[in-house]
């Protein structure tokens, strides 16, 4: 087996071992770790391809990546583990097919990247006899899904941060009843106070080596490369494997798209990926122009996809060399107001009987715009449960969400979370006083 090394974005000359570029994702200079070479899977894996389950799927293609480093059975075992949802591909016309990545423990696609790490994490730390602390700051789905990942894993304690009054009440009831080693603290202030916070634990010295703190967040690699594993899989439940196909990523961060074209440069067979945005549309700017201008970020109904200044843009260009006319050859990119975004959710429900989150009828949307000159196979990607949006669906779509069992459940759990000032102070001492 190869053994990979993963160099940074941020700061190039640093190559570090998959270990540390996983687990300290954020020390220092802001990690933004990539594989120093991609594998390209077998053709056996190809040919085997259609009807393979997403958990053979999965272990497969992290064996390419991680096999110099983890064992078969371990990675077995990882994968296993993490995904263990499902993830259907559905048929809405002839020509058109929608993957429903929302059928994990938080009604997100981010459950899988969350579960893979975690469980990569608990594997990586198994000799260890240190515990670590987990800081989240979350604006709302990324907390829940790390949360519910990492519940009763050994030695690992995790500590979401979230903005007073700022997140949803499904948010709030996902972040604060899981209890365990989970700590959800309330901080009065905004998203930004929240990430403020977690940034100054991370430098500081004293309380690192007390609890050994390390970074959730979307730009670890960890959750990177689970991300690719749907794109095969998808593509496996097609009827005919070698016909041409486009997938349309409903994107914010662009962590979902980077996976699509990593699993590209692994062989996988799609003829194009389409960045489909809101009113934060930098990358089709880019596409458009050759020019990169993050702007400001805009608020929309679409608010998981908010994002001015996507983290994970320089992956991409690194995936393209910087080649801005290789970048657009595999790439399109187009963007939607809310007004489009209602009108498509209501079309959707009219034309083909499918109710769909706001997330998912923008990736709808960029799908429908580029078939509009390519006659090909498409696939749009829903990356949330209509619950989670359940008034704007309903308002869209004339119709009653179906609210899922385990959610119902969930309504009825308790919520405990500890309020805090944004003061670096107070937070420092409530994680010395009750984690050391
Ligand atoms: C996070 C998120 C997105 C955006 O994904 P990126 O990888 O950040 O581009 C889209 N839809 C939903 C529902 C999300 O939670």
């Amino acid at each position: 087996m190869e053994n990979i090394k993963y160099f940074n974005i941020n700061n190039p000359g640093e190559r570090v071992p998959l270990r540390s570029a996983v687990l300290k994702s954020n020390a220092g200079i802001q990690g933004l770790y990539m594989p120093d070479h991609i594998p390209v899977l077998p053709s056996r894996f190809f040919r085997n391809l259609e009807g393979m389950s997403l958990q053979k799927i999965a272990f497969e293609v992290s064996r390419a990546m991680l096999g110099g480093d983890i064992p078969d059975r371990a990675l077995e075992k990882i994968t296993g583990k993490a995904m263990n949802f499902e993830i259907p591909l559905r048929q809405l016309d002839e020509k058109l097919f929608v993957l429903e990545l929302f059928h994990g423990p938080t009604l997100a696609f981010k459950d899988a990247g969350a579960r893979f790490m975690a469980a990569l994490f608990e594997y990586l730390l198994e000799k260890d006899s240190k515990k670590i602390t987990i800081l989240v700051a979350t604006s709302g789905d990324t907390g829940s899904a790390v949360a519910n990942a990492f519940l009763n894993r050994k030695g690992i304690n995790v500590v979401i941060l979230y903005p007073s009054g700022r997140v949803s009440a499904i948010q709030e009831k996902m972040l604060t009843t899981m209890g365990e080693n989970i700590t959800a603290l309330e901080v009065i202030g905004d998203f930004d106070d929240c990430q403020r916070l977690v940034k100054e634990s991370f430098n500081d010295k004293e309380l690192n080596s007390e609890l050994n703190i390390t970074s959730a967040n979307s730009i670890n690699f960890a959750r990177l490369l689970p991300q690719t594993f749907y794109y095969f899989y998808a593509i496996s439940q097609m009827k005919k494997l070698n016909i041409q196909t486009a997938i349309s990523v409903p994107s914010g961060n662009f962590g979902n798209l980077t996976a699509g074209v990593l699993s590209w440069k692994m062989g996988l067979n799609v003829d194009h990926f389409i960045a489909s945005c809101n009113l934060n549309h930098a990358v089709v700017d880019y596409l458009n122009s050759g020019k990169y201008e993050p702007l400001p970020s805009r608020q929309t109904i679409t608010n998981a996809m908010d994002v001015g200044n996507p983290s994970n843009f320089p992956r991409l260009l690194s995936l393209f060399n910087d080649d801005h006319e290789k970048f657009t050859s595999l790439i399109k990119g187009y963007w939607f107001t809310d007004k489009e975004t209602i009108e498509a959710m209501r079309e959707l429900q009219e034309k083909y009987g499918y109710q769909s989150d706001p997330h998912g009828a923008v990736a709808y949307l960029g799908l429908k715009t580029f078939k509009e000159k390519n006659n090909i196979n498409g696939i749009f990607l829903e990356t949330a449960h209509p619950v989670k949006f359940q008034s704007d669906v309903e308002l869209a779509s004339g119709r009653k969400v179906e609210v899922p069992e385990s959610f119902k459940n969930l309504l009825q759990s308790e919520m405990r979370s500890v309020k805090i000032k944004a003061d670096y102070q107070v937070l420092k001492n409530f994680l010395l006083d009750s984690l050391r």
